[in-house]
Parts: structure tokens; sequence; C-alpha cells
């Protein structure tokens, strides 16, 4: 049975076209960087996110611990928004391998205030403190939002000015490029390195990208063995990866332009009220304030009708849009909600 998966777009398998490219792919060990498919990849990435160098990791959570590890000195202090992935969903990552303290600070959307930030930078040579080693980013936020490419740059002058680096998690770097309408190296002008996820809107498997400067990469490629993310034939996972870059990268906008669309109709249900600022990218998020209505939409209802979804979480429920939702499942799920409110 074929579901209509709206948990999230880390759902989509690969696609055939990838399958076909993973099964024929070059490889070799890139431990030894012998692996021509992962070079290619690398190479690629670099070049599309105008950053000196590039390295695969296994997954998003992977990259961003790695940056923490690879910019940090243990003990330091990293500056980011209070609710934000690195400090949410990583299992408190940062202090096991980075061993650094996170100094997260109240954000809305993912903004910091740029006052708060340069408050909470430790410019003063005081035997108590610990020095601020980094500050991090999430853009596209995961509430659905996008930064402006002003706060960006802002960020970066206070941060360039204390001689502090700025990393951002780009989960969703092409989404979010494409809702600021600014090319992804514009966009990564304003931090010293990125990561971005292969595996998620864009259907590769496995996989996420780092990039920065060579010095930077060069440093990360052996903290990445240290964490264990050193991998034999990558390649396999490579080849995927390019064809997630090269041609599924292209098609984002329509997974915007069916949240846009699926968020217009949910809209138009009695006791539905869309979250109408956080949709900037491919996630649809509403309350249900119907309390009746509430009570019926369950994961087994939902499941009943062949449609996977994640249950409220703080009151809010989150449907996601990606290569595998077509407009007519967008469809399906709104007749059955209709269908839900009249029983
Ligand atoms: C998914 C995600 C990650 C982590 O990626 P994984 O590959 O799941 O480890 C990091 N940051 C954000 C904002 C994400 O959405």
């Amino acid at each position: 049975m074929k579901f209509i998966d709206l948990r999230s777009d880390t759902v989509t398998e690969p696609t055939d076209r990838m399958r076909t490219a993973m099964a024929e792919a070059l490889v070799g060990d890139d431990v030894y960087e012998d692996d021509p498919t992962i070079k290619l990849l690398e190479e690629y990435t670099a070049k599309l996110t105008g950053k000196e160098a590039a390295l695969f990791t296994p997954s998003g959570t992977f990259a961003n611990q790695l940056a923490l590890f690879t910019h940090c000195n243990r003990g330091e202090e990293v500056i980011l928004p209070h609710d934000c992935h690195i400090v949410a969903h990583e299992v408190g990552g940062a202090s096991v391998i980075a061993g650094v303290q996170l100094r997260a600070i109240e954000s809305v959307n993912g903004k910091m205030d740029i006052d708060k930030v340069k408050k909470a930078i430790r410019y003063v040579d005081d035997i108590h403190y610990p020095e601020t080693g980094l500050i991090c980013i999430e853009n596209a936020y995961s509430d659905g939002t996008v930064l402006s490419l002003d706060y960006m740059k802002e960020l970066h002058m206070v941060a360039k000015e204390a001689g502090l680096k700025v990393h951002m998690d780009g989960a969703r770097l092409f989404n979010a490029a494409l809702s600021m309408k600014e090319e992804v190296s514009e966009v990564l002008k304003y931090v010293d390195s990125a990561m971005f996820c292969l595996s998620k809107g864009l259907c590769a498997p496995v996989g996420s990208m780092l990039v920065g400067d060579e010095e930077f990469i060069k440093k990360a490629r052996k903290k990445r063995k240290l964490m264990g993310g050193g991998m034999r034939q990558a390649g396999i996972l490579g080849a995927a990866g390019l064809i997630a870059l090269k041609e599924m990268r292209l098609r984002l906008v329509e997974d915007h332009e069916n949240a846009k669309y699926m968020a217009e109709e949910l809209s138009k249900i009695q006791g539905i009220e869309v979250l109408k600022d956080n949709l900037d990218i491919n996630m649809v998020f509403f309350n249900i304030t119907d309390n009746r209505l509430k009570g019926k939409m369950t994961q087994e209802a939902f499941l009943k009708e062949g449609i996977k979804i994640n249950p409220e979480e703080d009151n809010m429920m989150r449907f996601v849009c990606h290569y595998y939702i077509s407009k007519s499942d967008i469809d399906t799920v709104i007749n059955f909600i209709h269908r839900l409110r009249r029983y």
C-alpha cells in the first residue's frame, strides 16, 4: 500500500534515477580520498555554495556537531537561538563531542536579538568567563520560516568585529534560498561554514554536506574520522547526492507551491487555524481550534485512510510537502478532513 506521508520530508525514498546511479557509481576508498564520486560531489557542492571546500557526512546532526567540534575548543561557549535543532534535537551532543557549552539566546523564528548576541559575547578577559567560540544560526528554521539576508549580514558583522565565526545549520538550505529569492552562494557569504541535508526534500537516502574554507574542511575531515564518520565506498551514497543537487534541488519550488495550496485549503476548514507567517518553505503548521475536530484528527484515523501524520506537538500540527506528495494527494487529505468534520 502506498501511503500519503506528511510526517516529514525525511521520509522521501531515493528516486529510480538515484537507484540506477547508485548501482552504477564509480567508487573507491574515501578514507584514502580515492572515491571519485565523493570527490565529484564535494567539488560540485563547493562550487554551488561558493565555498572553498565541502565534506560528505552521514547526517545533518553529524555535520552540525562536527562543525562545533572543528570550530571550537573544549569549554568554549556557542551562542545560538534557544530552540534551534542543535539545542533541542541533537541529544545534547555538543557537550559530549565538542565539549562546549551552549549559550542559548531567546529567539523568535530563529532570530536572536542582535544586541542580546553582542551582550552574550565574552569580550572581557575575566578569569571566570568561558570564551565565546562560535555563533550558530539555523536557516530555514524548523518552524517553517527563513531569516532575511539583512539579518544574516548584520549578525555576520557583529561576529567579525568580535573575531568570531558563524556556522549555519542549513538542513533545508535550498528551501531557504528559494524562499529568500537569493542564490545559495549569496546566502552563504554571510557565514563561515554551513551544513545542508541531501536526505530531506532532496530525496537522497543518506548524507549531509559540510562546507567552509579549505583549512576548516581539512581539519573537519580528520575530526570526522575521529567521530567514526570516515566511510569507505561512500560513492554509492554520493551518486544519489549528486542527483539530489543537480536535479531534485530544481524542483523544490513545487513543494513550496503545494504547501501554499494545502495551507489555503486547510484554512477554509472551520476549526483549523493555519499559521500563515510560518509558510516560507515546504511546511504547513496549524492549530485545531475545534475540540471535536481535534478529537477526530488522530494518527489512527488518518492511517486508516492511508495517510501518515505526526501527532500534535505544543498544540500544533505540521504537514510537510515533498516529492512524493502531489496536488491530488493534498486534495485527498483535505477531503478526508472535511469528511471527519461532518461525521
Ligand atoms: C533534520 C535537521 C537536522 C539534522 O539532520 P539529520 O540528518 O536528521 O541528522 C539539523 N537541523 C535541522 C534544522 C534539521 O531540520
